[in-house]
């Protein structure tokens, strides 16, 4: 699981994962998410799917490594 949070305030709504390297220079500012959305009724879960590809890429490139 990767935390972080749903920005979609100028454009595509993207995720944006917590450990993000400051200086990094992204063209989307995180993962890219598709428009259609999920909503749970009982407990407030909202919820999309992204490529895990993207994820991970977007991961390697602009994310600190954890500590060792
Ligand atoms: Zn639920």
């Amino acid at each position: 699981m990767q935390e972080g949070t749903i920005d979609g305030n100028d454009g595509s709504a993207v995720f944006k994962p917590d450990a993000m390297r400051f200086w990094t220079i992204t063209w989307s500012g995180g993962t890219v998410l598709p428009l259609k959305a999920y909503a749970c009724l009982s407990c407030g879960l909202v919820w999309t799917n992204a490529s895990t590809e993207k994820l991970q890429d977007f991961k390697n490139k602009h994310c600190q490594k954890p500590e060792a």
